[in-house]
């Protein structure tokens, strides 16, 4: 299990659980792996390990598939901290659950905190947005922002602590965040192109028998706008269609039809976005 001490247990997931995405995952293991694995080079060369890593694009896209596979794969502890729950009344103190985050992180290191969504957590709409009597210098989310860049500011060189965040809106993220030592590098995951979702289609097909006019070349064409996550869905939906078929008459092999299915819209379709 990857669960050492403190943190939360991530579902395994390998690299090649992920579809296309050739140049984003090799980015990634050069940043995690090779500090580790070259340590010494590093040190010798003054080379750095990133402090903390900013991962943005569109919904659906696998962003955090991308950090449950950074987890999986360096077998560090994992700490997830989500926008929503750090300012629920439940968690009451929000400046003080990250301080604890980072300090649990350190005492569990080698380990990763997980800022999911962290334009929720330090975006700039929730500096205007709400506005009137805030007096505008002390909204809670002002001063976790400044917790946050004391934290990771205070992480220590060769700590261990990888700090990783996702956003669907780069746009609203504090520069502060973006300076040197902080979240230094910043990493685009693009919706799937043709040959990723041709990829991503045989990954969630993989195990399940295909009827003979099943063509996933022509489907990964017919399937521009869907994300890796309508992706996922179409093969579940027809997988499901398949059980159901089987349960109530004769074996049926999986057909994967992407007309008529009208749960599985492509979610980056213009005209859902209206
Ligand atoms: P959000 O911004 O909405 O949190 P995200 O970019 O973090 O989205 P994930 O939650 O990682 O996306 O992905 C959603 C689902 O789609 C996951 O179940 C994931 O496995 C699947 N998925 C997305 N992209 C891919 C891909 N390239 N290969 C395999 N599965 C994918």
């Amino acid at each position: 299990s990857l669960q050492r001490g403190y943190g939360v247990v991530v579902e395994p997931v390998k690299w090649n659980d992920i579809g296309g995405l050739e140049p984003v995952k090799r980015q990634l293991r050069q940043a995690v792996e090779w500090p580790v694995l070259y340590k010494d080079t590093f040190s010798r060369l003054g080379l750095k390990a990133p402090r903390g890593i900013l991962l943005y694009g569109p919904p659906g896209c696998s962003k955090t598939t991308l950090v449950k596979a950074i987890a999986t794969n360096s077998g560090a502890s994992f700490l997830s901290v989500n926008g929503a729950a750090l300012y629920s009344s439940f968690v009451g103190d929000s400046e003080k659950t990250i301080r604890e985050t980072f300090h649990q992180a350190r005492l569990s290191a080698p380990s990763i905190i997980f800022f999911d969504e962290i334009d929720t957590i330090v975006g700039k709409r929730n500096f205007s947005a709400g506005g009137g009597g805030d007096g505008g210098g002390d909204s809670v989310q002002e001063r976790v922002l400044s917790t946050m860049l004391n934290e990771m500011d205070g992480v220590e060189n060769a700590s261990g602590v990888l700090i990783v965040a996702a956003t669907n809106r780069v746009d609203l993220i504090d520069k502060a965040l973006l300076r040197p030592g902080r979240f230094d590098r910043v990493v685009y995951v693009p919706p799937p192109d043709l040959e990723a979702r041709r990829q991503i289609l045989s990954i969630y097909t993989r195990d399940i028998p295909l009827a003979e006019d099943v063509d996933l070349d022509a489907l990964a064409q017919t399937t521009e706008m869907f994300t890796g996550a309508d992706l996922q869905n179409l093969c579940r939906e027809a997988a499901l269609i398949a059980l159901r078929s089987r349960v109530l008459g004769p074996m049926a092999k999986m057909q994967i039809k992407v007309e008529g299915a009208d749960e599985n819209k492509p979610s980056t379709d213009p005209v859902n976005e209206e």
